[in-house]
């Protein structure tokens, strides 16, 4: 078999696309959950505190008019928080066909809601195609430059091997303008791995959560030096039960800068939240989500919720190259 950069076998790829399906029918079976159904759920602090810190990273990076590029867009969760930047444009894609479907219909609002709800304010396409495996660029020749492209709680999907996490930079960086930002969120490689170490066998988790590599990988962890492909298992209750890789980020950011991304900022939820939360505009949006109790310094999250943000962390990249004279 052909060998790849860090010397592993090209049969690899047939695994990284099994698992792609794996993730993708995880996330099309997700079906929407009513209201009270989302206010029941255990972990409904923290889904606040994620919207808290999308629309914080939007508020911060989107300029009215912006065409934006959304990756593994999922069911359009963020379609409103781009409304409120008054984008001009929108393109979302997703892997999982009934994710996009549900995107859809929350775009087009279903035949109640077009009745109650305003129509977005800008036009949209929304496609579902494997981010990380084609050359999205087939699709968007008419959409192309974007002005800011997202991806959600999702580019860690696209390093199960070294392909797939240059394909899914490639698209990014072919798609954007000059000077264009890419922001995003995923999870946070130096703690998974720190508390790996700290764990007493190969799991580690809470009340809400569990991480489990296996043995196999923990083997070929620390016995090469490929980067790509260190899955483990995250179970987070009323969210995800499947597959997911480690991003190394200093190999993130190297392998971004081949691509001309370079970066501009990296936190840990926890650093972001301190950061953020500070000033008065995201403090008002906080409270107005539900993620803050009364007091200004009383998170409305358990303790338990609050680790698992300490899972993840946030990213904004710059595209190379002077921005186009407005
Ligand atoms: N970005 C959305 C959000 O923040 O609400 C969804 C996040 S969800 C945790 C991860 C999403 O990544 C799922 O919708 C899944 O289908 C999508 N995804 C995973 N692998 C993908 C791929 N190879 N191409 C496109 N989308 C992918």
């Amino acid at each position: 078999p052909r060998l790849n950069s860090f010397g592993d076998s090209h049969y690899e790829e047939d695994e990284s696309s099994i698992n792609a399906r794996r993730v993708a029918d995880h996330y099309s079976a997700r079906s929407n959950q009513t209201l009270e159904q989302r206010e029941a759920s255990p972990i409904i602090h923290l889904k606040k505190l994620n919207n808290w810190i999308k629309s914080v990273l939007i508020q911060l990076y989107a300029r009215p008019g912006d065409a934006v590029l959304d990756l593994a867009c999922g069911k359009g969760g963020d379609l409103i928080k781009w409304d409120k930047a008054r984008i001009g444009y929108y393109v979302g894609i997703d892997i999982a066909e009934g994710s996009i479907k549900d995107c859809r219909t929350r775009y087009n609002g279903d035949a109640d809601q077009q009745q109650k709800r305003k129509k977005f304010s800008f036009p949209a396409r929304l496609i579902c195609a494997d981010c990380y495996d084609v050359r999205l660029d087939q699709y968007l020749d008419d959409d192309a430059p974007f002005d800011i492209c997202s991806c959600q709680f999702a580019l860690h999907y696209s390093w199960s091997n070294e392909a797939r996490a240059r394909q899914a930079l490639a698209n990014i960086s072919a798609l954007l303008r000059p000077g264009g930002t890419f922001v995003g969120t995923m999870p946070d490689a130096n703690v998974l791995i720190k508390k790996l170490r700290e764990a007493e066998g190969l799991e580690f988790g809470n009340s809400v959560y569990s991480v489990s590599f296996d043995e196999e990988y923990q083997q070929k962890r620390f016995s090469s030096s490929n980067p790509f492909g260190i899955k483990y298992k995250f179970h987070l209750e009323d969210a995800v039960d499947c597959p997911e890789w480690i991003v190394p980020f200093h190999v993130f950011k190297a392998l971004a800068e081949e691509y001309d991304l370079e970066l501009v900022m990296m936190k840990n939820f926890h650093e972001f939240v301190n950061e953020y939360l500070r000033k008065p505009e995201f403090t008002e949006l906080m409270r107005r989500l539900g993620a803050l109790g009364d007091r200004q310094d009383q998170s409305t999250l358990t303790q338990d919720e609050w680790d698992v943000a300490y899972l993840y962390l946030a990213y904004v990249l710059r595209k190379r190259g002077p921005p186009p004279k407005e």
